[in-house]
């Protein structure tokens, strides 16, 4: 049978032991804990060639955002398991990453098709303090309503510990490609409302592991819907106009979504549930709101959100020191420790 890797039982003990040997790898600079970023894209390039250069946008949004708020980066360009490919990848990335630095507090996994789109809001830790596992969702959408859109897998955060690792371990046995993804999916659709017929995936092998396993798992997930973790891009993006004139970035939620996602549009690949000129419109629409942040820090923004044409805003000046950008982004105060 399948096992993504040898079985741990004292990951705890092990990083902690780590961790008094390395002590100034324990917090980041600015005494807060160490995030590391993942993301990723198949190994061959895309079927259609407008899908890399998204991939390309949506890469430099995170570097952005990254780089403003202390957060590491790792893009996974490999497939490190025949058996767990596609969107499960990401299960034995996260694992391999967690073992291989126990530097790294959370890991947070973020979908090649996902964007910030506010370039200010930080995530509230302070509120995960008991948890090990943080999605977008609803619990009520999972335990009562069974949904299998009651949670997102496109963008979460993992605790590195032996918790995760369980979980993990847990999670994976739907997975391996071939028949037994096959024969799960059959499963998945029957237990889960709205879940249409395909092989199993990973969002609904979670939800389903969630449902069956409650008290083994549940106390641990915190599932999040005070801000957009994941926001679904087709709300989302008409609000974008309306947004600018009434709010500014920061908030997070409805009023500033800080992630959207473009679920259901692939492209990259050749099939999706939206057309392919819808998708890559708004994704030009949603990478220019959020690089706007980016840009008003050098005086210059896009001329429209569906242009990749920029203007200035201001002239330069022989004192640039003296000048600090609106969004406070240049150096951000809330970095500081
Ligand atoms: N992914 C990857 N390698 C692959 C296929 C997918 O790293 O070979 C990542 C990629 O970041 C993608 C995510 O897995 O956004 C989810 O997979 P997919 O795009 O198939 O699902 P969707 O994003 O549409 O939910
Ligand atoms: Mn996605």
């Amino acid at each position: 049978t399948y096992s993504i890797g040898p079985r741990i039982f004292d990951w705890d003990d092990q990083r902690r032991a780590w961790l008094i040997e390395n002590p100034e790898l324990a917090n980041s600079s600015n005494g807060k804990p160490r995030i590391l970023l993942v993301t990723g894209s198949p190994p061959k390039s895309c079927d259609n060639p407008a899908g890399d250069h998204y991939l390309l946008k949506s890469i430099k949004n995170k570097i952005d955002y990254c780089r403003i708020h202390n957060i590491e980066i790792f893009y996974n360009l490999a497939h490190l398991d025949a058996e767990l490919s596609g969107y499960w990848s990401k299960l034995p990335l996260i694992r391999k990453l967690m073992l291989t630095h126990p530097e790294f507090e959370w890991i947070w996994w973020m979908d090649s098709d996902a964007m910030f789109t506010d370039m200010v809001f930080e995530l509230p830790l302070e509120k995960y303090k008991h948890f090990n596992f943080i999605l977008h969702g609803w619990e009520k959408e999972i335990y009562e309503k069974i949904s299998w859109v009651g949670l997102n897998t496109g963008s979460l955060l993992l605790r590195n510990c032996q918790w995760s690792l369980d979980l993990i371990d847990a999670w994976a046995p739907m997975g391996p490609k071939g028949k037994v993804r096959e024969e799960a999916g059959k499963v998945l659709t029957e237990a889960l409302l709205g879940r249409p017929a395909f092989e199993a995936d990973d969002q609904s092998a979670l939800i389903y592991l969630l449902i069956t396993q409650r008290n083994l798992w549940g106390n641990k997930v915190y599932l999040e819907n005070s801000f957009y973790l994941h926001g679904f891009w087709v709300a989302i993006v008409e609000t974008y106009d309306e947004l600018i004139d009434k709010h500014h970035p920061g908030y997070g939620d409805e009023r500033w979504p800080f992630i959207t996602h473009f679920v259901g549009c692939k492209p990259c690949g050749s099939y999706g549930d939206y057309s392919i000129e819808k998708c890559l419109k708004e994704m030009e629409r949603s990478f220019n709101f959020g690089d706007n942040q980016i840009l008003q820090m050098y005086g210059f923004q896009h001329r429209t959100l569906s242009s990749f044409k920029v203007e200035r805003t201001s002239n330069d000046s022989d004192q640039p020191l003296e000048i600090q950008d609106e969004l406070n982004l240049l150096h951000p105060t809330f970095n500081l420790f």
